[in-house]
């Protein structure tokens, strides 16, 4: 038996003086070659003599090495001697342990029988603090805790014998605790044990952990799961999770381990040792809602299984099937209440058929200064296709920011007009109504003549055979005004009336509402939708959004809209040169925007993405603005617009730099800039990596609505692998719909679009990249509402309060 000990000691010291030769007199090669001759000898495991004689070690060469070159080869003889070490302990350990036995999960009937729907404070051991803290998750209810799944797992499955630990993978070991005891690491009190089992032993850190200490008393059996990493030559566990190994069965190691997200204050070995208990106890008590036979074309699992396989699967293949079934759950009850909706809004009410066979429309599209592009006619088309009909529309209209809507909602909106009904044009913020509000003005200014008007309303004669009225009504215009407005438009003499979501649902009633434009879908729900029908009215719905979303998507997430795609700009439209630069740039990029401010154009700055409160935003925002006019644009004038600003300075500050007055914009992101100012040509947007795709897509479609080139700049401090592809991609994609897609590709679809605003209900395990299941369960839906559109059956009543239960939820989020 050769001596290993000092060997080991002199490369570690060799190690430490920074691989210089220097930790033995007379060199390393002197003592590799004589120590090689002794252990040749001694080596009588083929596969170490092997490793042993690719070291070559009786002719070493370590004096004439680069330094890199000498610490690799140091890491590698250390390597050989640990391994070498633990072969004399273990020569037979190449067979893996058995694994560690654990009951299989099964139900456990609780004494007291609680509602699924009772507040968490109910369960044993949750306090109200505890409680408060899940709360913050979302969490209120048993039944939330039993959905409030794992982010995902590790697999501490693997047992493994010390001797055959590798380094960098998660593995298990049960062992004995030699001793422990308490050491400083990097400052802090930590525990420090030396454990073993009949293969070897292995030092085992846990930093900043002094409590330890106590629990771990000699010959404690452990069961430690986590990573091996390589500590001076020696294999060590860095703060692993343990357990011990006379519990009655494994939570923290072991097993496929579950991540919770985590707020502050909950501990991670708390939250899965409580979300065991809930599973064991409550997971059995969730009823099936699917129809059995469902369930079975589709091969998925019963929902109990299912929730607790989530949570504390038995292995992979298990949490697949899993987060199949519940994924399977979500897109399912989507679509039905997709499909619910449509028909509510369809049948319930007849509609108002108009008339399209007229010269009206076709006067106005000849007014026009420019010919409707192919995809506005075909959309075009689409809308004059479903205003005949009894049934009210309801469609859904994509397109690009400038892609040309605005000139086909207004189209609808005479066609509403010349049947005297009232149309009404809603957008989701007052500056975006008053800029709706001149685009249309100016159109029906071409198109007839105008007669009388104010800045909130215009009358246009020649275009009908009566004059046509557009008005605005914002909370700008006084009192009296308002009132006098509100009048009119009950009486009928408004026909068009452009406003803010608030138009439906504050006290404004109409004569005779046929059609509603609403711009940007997200803030229009169902509950807008019934307030428009307890006014009475079923008007056609239109629908318009400028976020792309791949058909798939918007074929699941508004299955009650029908779908119409302008996806084409009109002609001459020039490319945004989009550059996304260095932070040592930043003065070229002001260089930059301080010459097109002098060859008389604007500029938009996007302050950097500040996370916390929107008060801390608006914060940075004024400093960022601070520093912007006094140190780097004292000679020009500057406007700021953040979240914490009134509905009135905004507007003003909007409007000095529509005017022309401001020359730079200076904006935080949660500011809606849907603004047309067809001056600004340069939009520079600071920690631009922190954005997705579409968001940056949206910011750059502010600039290049003029006549002249137009810019984009990206400031990126320190952007992530993922950020610079999406980086990459904003520079080199100008399509919105090709970018959405790539953002699906890259943020993957919960963040892609949060249904949260939309007033669906919530997708946590269904990945919308997952198109056969999507469409599985679009399917499935169908064929069930087909046979019970009310779900009045007996056997879907579970399915119906299901249904009710999310949707419920859905809407309390938006
Ligand atoms: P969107 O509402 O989709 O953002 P707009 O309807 O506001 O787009 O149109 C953007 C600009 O393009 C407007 O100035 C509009 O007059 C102009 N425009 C619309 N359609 C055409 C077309 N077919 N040809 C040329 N210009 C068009
Ligand atoms: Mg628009």
């Amino acid at each position: 038996m050769i001596n290993t000990e000092s060997l080991r000691k002199i490369l570690e010291l060799e190690h430490q003086k920074g691989y210089q030769d220097s930790a033995v007199i007379g060199g390393l090669d002197q003592l590799l070659r004589n120590w090689a001759s002794q252990a040749a000898a001694s080596l009588n495991q083929p596969r170490l003599l092997k490793r042993f004689q690719s070291l070559k070690l009786a002719k070493s060469r370590y004096a004439s090495l680069t330094k890199p070159r000498r610490k690799e080869w140091v890491q590698s003889l250390l390597d050989f001697l640990f391994e070498f070490e633990q072969g004399q302990v273990a020569k037979s350990a190449a067979k893996p342990p058995p694994p560690i036995s654990r009951p299989p999960s099964r139900p456990r009937v609780s004494a007291v029988s609680q509602s699924l729907d009772a507040a968490i404070t109910g369960i044993h051991g949750i306090s109200s603090t505890l409680a408060a803290k899940f709360g913050k998750l979302g969490v209120k209810t048993i039944r939330d805790l039993l959905y409030f799944f794992p982010r995902r797992h590790l697999d501490y499955s693997q047992r493994k014998f010390i001797s055959q630990l590798t380094e960098g993978d998660e593995q298990t070991i049960m062992a004995n605790v030699w001793e422990a005891k308490l050491v400083m690491l990097g400052g802090r009190r930590s525990t420090e044990a030396i454990v073993g089992d009949e293969t070897g032993n292995i030092r085992v850190v846990w930093f900043n952990n002094p409590y330890l200490v106590k629990t771990l008393t000699p010959n404690t059996r452990l069961v430690i799961s986590g990573r091996v990493s390589l500590f001076g030559g020696r294999y060590v566990f860095e703060s692993p999770e343990w357990e011990l190994a006379e519990d009655k069965e494994l939570i923290h190691t072991g097993r496929l381990i579950p991540l919770y997200p985590l707020t502050q204050g909950l501990r991670p070995r708390q939250v899965r040792k409580l979300m065991k208990e809930v599973v064991d106890q409550w997971a059995w008590q969730v009823a099936d809602f699917l129809p059995p036979e469902l369930s079975k074309r589709c091969n998925l699992l019963e929902l109990p299984q299912a929730i607790s396989q989530a949570h504390y699967p038995d292995d992979e293949t298990a949490i697949d099937s899993a987060r199949t079934r519940l994924a399977f759950d979500e897109l399912f009850l989507l679509q039905l209440g997709v499909l619910g909706r449509k028909r509510d809004w369809q049948e319930g009410q007849p509609g108002n058929p108009l008339n399209t066979q007229n010269e009206v429309l076709d006067n106005f599209l000849n007014s026009l200064p420019f010919a409707l592009t192919p995809a506005q006619q075909r959309v075009l088309k689409e809308i004059l296709a479903d205003l005949p009909r009894t049934q009210p529309m309801s469609r859904l209209l994509q397109g690009e920011v400038g892609s040309g809507k605005t000139v086909v909602a207004t189209a609808a909106l005479i066609m509403a007009a010349a049947n005297s009904y009232q149309g009404a044009f809603m957008a989701p913020t007052e500056i975006l109504a008053e800029q709706h509000f001149t685009n249309v003005c100016h159109l029906l200014s071409r198109a007839g003549q105008e007669e009388a008007g104010e800045d909130y309303w215009r009358r246009y004669g020649g275009l009908l055979a009566q004059p046509l009225t557009v008005a605005l009504l914002i909370g700008d215009i006084t009192q009296a005004k308002k009132l006098g407005l509100q009048q009119q438009i009950q009486s009928g003499e408004i026909d068009i009336i452009i406003g803010t979501h608030a138009l439906i649902q504050k006290g404004v009633e109409f004569k005779k509402l046929g059609l509603a434009v609403v711009d940007e879908q997200h803030r229009f729900g169902v509950a807008q939708r019934s307030a428009l029908r307890q006014k009475g009215f079923s008007p056609h719905v239109l629908v318009m959004t400028a976020t792309p979303i791949p058909r798939t998507l918007a074929l699941t997430l508004y299955g009650d809209l029908d779908l119409s795609v302008i996806d084409q700009l009109p002609p001459g439209r020039q490319e945004i040169k989009t550059k996304w630069l260095h932070p040592a740039q930043r003065e070229k990029a002001y260089t930059f925007i301080r010459r097109q401010v002098a060859g008389g154009r604007q500029a938009f700055i996007i302050c950097p993405l500040v996370e916390e409160s929107e008060a801390i935003q608006a914060k940075a925002a004024v400093a960022e603005y601070k520093r912007l006019a006094e140190e780097v644009f004292p000679e020009l004038k500057l406007g700021l617009l953040h979240g914490r600003m009134s509905a009135s300075e905004k507007d003003e500050v909007m409007r000095q730099f529509h005017a022309g007055t401001l020359h730079i914009l200076v904006s935080t992101p949660v500011v809606e800039v849907g603004i047309d100012v067809p001056n600004a040509t340069v939009m520079l947007i600071e920690s631009a990596d922190r954005f997705g795709l579409s968001q940056l897509h949206q910011f750059r479609g502010r600039v290049g609505r003029g006549e002249e080139q137009s810019y984009c700049l990206l400031l990126a401090e320190n952007p992530s692998i993922v950020a610079k592809e999406r980086l990459d991609s904003i520079e080199k994609i100008q399509d919105g719909f090709a970018l959405a897609e790539e953002d699906l590709k890259l943020r993957g679809p919960g963040e892609f679009f949060g249904t949260r605003q939309s007033g669906l209900p919530d997708l946590r395990m269904a990945k919308l990249s997952d198109i056969a299941l999507l469409e599985m369960a679009r399917a499935e839906a169908m064929k069930l509402f087909q046979v019970d559109p009310t779900l009045a059956k007996a056997e879907h009543k579970p399915l119906a309060t299901e249904l009710a239960r999310v949707w419920q939820k859905g809407s309390e989020l938006s």
